[in-house]
């Protein structure tokens, strides 16, 4: 493939986590599967919520078994808000890496961070520059009287390990929750998986589809 013909194709693709490890549970194959393809994709860490340089390592290795860049805002805990100033901090993030396509949290996770970075970037956004999807609650989460809508599906049958790779780097919560947590993400995307008749996907909801 020529280089112009290389450029028009690679995507930058940004994914929005409020903590270091939400973007591998929601998305960890999707992000190995499209790293794989050539487009460049950053994970954008919000807050480091205790522990902070050692999630901060782990966040960085779980990335790179990924293929992915790995950046952390560190904002502080205590200051996630939906705000003017936190849609600022990601309006800064999306004018400089330009992405095409976003993902960010579901705007129904049960965690309050979770939802704060999902309105974030939905104001942040607000241009409709790129097509923007949210990923499905972060596993553990609390049950909330919403409902995902899957409606977009990524088979990452060829990229489950590398998911459950960057899952496992993640040494601080994979002792916490045990193995019981890797369980319910690689279960949760078996089910995804066999809805549209692969062995494993991720499923998105859609905030706008935009093709350029
Ligand atoms: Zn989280």
């Amino acid at each position: 493939m020529n280089n112009a013909l290389r450029n028009t194709v690679m995507k930058r693709i940004l994914v929005f986590g409020a903590h270091p490890d939400d973007a591998e549970v929601g998305m960890g194959g999707t992000i190995a599967k499209y790293a794989r393809q050539g487009h460049t994709v950053r994970i954008v860490t919000c807050t480091l919520p205790d522990k902070s340089e050692a999630r901060l390592q782990e966040a960085d290795a779980a990335a790179a078994i990924l293929g992915a860049q790995h950046q952390c805002l560190r904002i502080n805990p205590e200051e996630m808000r939906f705000d003017r100033k936190m849609t600022t901090a990601l309006d800064e993030i999306i004018s400089e890496f330009d992405p095409q396509i976003i993902f960010t949290h579901w705007i129904h996770d049960s965690h309050n961070d979770h939802q704060v970075v999902s309105n974030a970037t939905i104001a942040a956004t607000r241009k409709n520059t790129c097509s923007v999807y949210m990923y499905e609650q972060t596993i553990p989460g609390g049950i909330t009287p919403f409902s995902f809508r899957a409606q977009k599906y990524i088979d990452i049958s060829d990229f489950i390990e590398e998911k459950t790779r960057s899952l496992e780097a993640h040494i601080s919560q994979k002792s916490k929750y045990g193995e019981w947590w890797l369980y319910g993400v690689k279960g949760r995307a078996q089910y995804r998986g066999f809805q549209i008749q692969k062995k494993y996907a991720e499923a998105f909801e859609v905030i706008k589809d935009i093709e350029c």
